[in-house]
């Protein structure tokens, strides 16, 4: 085995986003019409408008139509809840992503279940956790760890029987991110905050995944050798340049490149599946609404 690889989800994402391009240009011969993404940004967070500006315009490139529906910090639970009613009942609309995280006084759990589930495409609802919960193909899934699975898929081929080990217990990353490898059969343990001697654990992992927050907090000498690690994390730190800051993930990669079988980097790893999925799913869903058969290899 050669170690010391970096997985470069940047290109697998282009492939991706390549594949499901086409995949949209048979969805509008088939149907008449473009798939639909709703995005819903509710106030100015410098990072969240990023985010959406560049799922607009992701969108938009695989052929798809993007609606942006801007609204101030002020809006009530009410006029939000209202909002994506009226999306729920827009045809031209397939997915629904509200932007999270939302202004403390706005209620994420409540304004989540009120999106139809057939257009989650964020994979929050609890009928899709359900579903991926029970090993129900139709479940939309969550992008960042369903972008995780490609990678590792891809990487390694057959993940049955491995050791995992998922560090971080969240519903939008950690959990489902333990449902996929267990529905891949492998051996799952999902660590977190309160978990014994973390080193241990992760060093019994074929597979590390880690989706902390916290940056470079897992140590190379935690890791196998041999082992594949996924980087989630995302965190923002002081640049050896004054005054400038820059990205580094949940693993300290310098320590753990040279005896790992693969890495992602942070950033372009990890982050560019995230939005590549998130146009999966809108085509998985637009597809199912329309009764088409969802194009496959995606
Ligand atoms: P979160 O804060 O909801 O969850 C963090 C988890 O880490 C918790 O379950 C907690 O138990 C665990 N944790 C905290 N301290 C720990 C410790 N000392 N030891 C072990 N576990 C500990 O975060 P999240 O939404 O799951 O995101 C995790 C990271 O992934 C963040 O950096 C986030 O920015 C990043 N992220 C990246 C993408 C992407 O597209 N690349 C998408 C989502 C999240």
């Amino acid at each position: 085995m050669t170690l010391g690889k970096t997985i470069d989800g940047k290109a697998f994402a282009a492939k991706l986003r390549g594949r499901i391009g086409e995949g949209v240009t048979d969805f509008v011969a088939k149907a008449g019409r473009k798939p639909g993404l709703a995005v819903v940004l509710v106030g100015e967070d410098p990072a969240s408008s990023v985010y959406v500006r560049s799922k607009g315009k992701a969108t938009v490139e695989v052929g798809m139509e993007s609606y942006e529906f801007k609204r101030p910090a002020t809006i009530s639970q009410e006029e939000l809840i209202e909002l994506v009613e009226e999306l729920n009942g827009d045809p031209r609309v397939d997915g629904i992503l509200v932007q999270l995280p939302l202004p403390k006084h706005l209620d994420d759990a409540a304004v989540i279940a009120t999106i139809n589930p057939a257009k989650d495409v964020d994979g929050f609802h609890v009928v899709n956790a359900g579903k991926l919960a029970v090993g129900d193909p139709s479940a939309l899934v969550p992008c960042t760890p369903l972008g995780c699975l490609m990678l590792l898929k891809d990487e390694l081929g057959d993940l049955s029987g491995k050791e995992a080990v998922v560090i971080g217990r969240s519903n939008i990353v950690g959990k489902p991110m333990a449902a996929l490898l267990l529905g891949e059969s492998c051996t799952v343990t999902i660590a977190h905050s309160r978990t014994q001697d973390l080193a241990s654990v992760v060093h019994r992992a074929d597979i590390v995944v880690a989706a902390v927050g916290r940056p470079e907090m897992i140590k190379g000498s935690w890791i196998k050798p041999g082992a594949t690690v996924i980087d989630v994390g995302i965190n923002r730190v002081p640049a050896e340049e004054e005054g400038k800051s820059k990205i580094v993930g949940d693993v300290a990669t310098a320590e753990a490149i040279s005896h790992v079988a693969g890495i992602t980097p942070v950033p372009g790893g990890v982050g560019p599946m995230t939005i590549a999925v998130l146009l999966r799913n809108t085509l998985v869903a637009a597809s199912a609404r329309e009764g088409l058969t969802a194009p496959a290899g995606l």
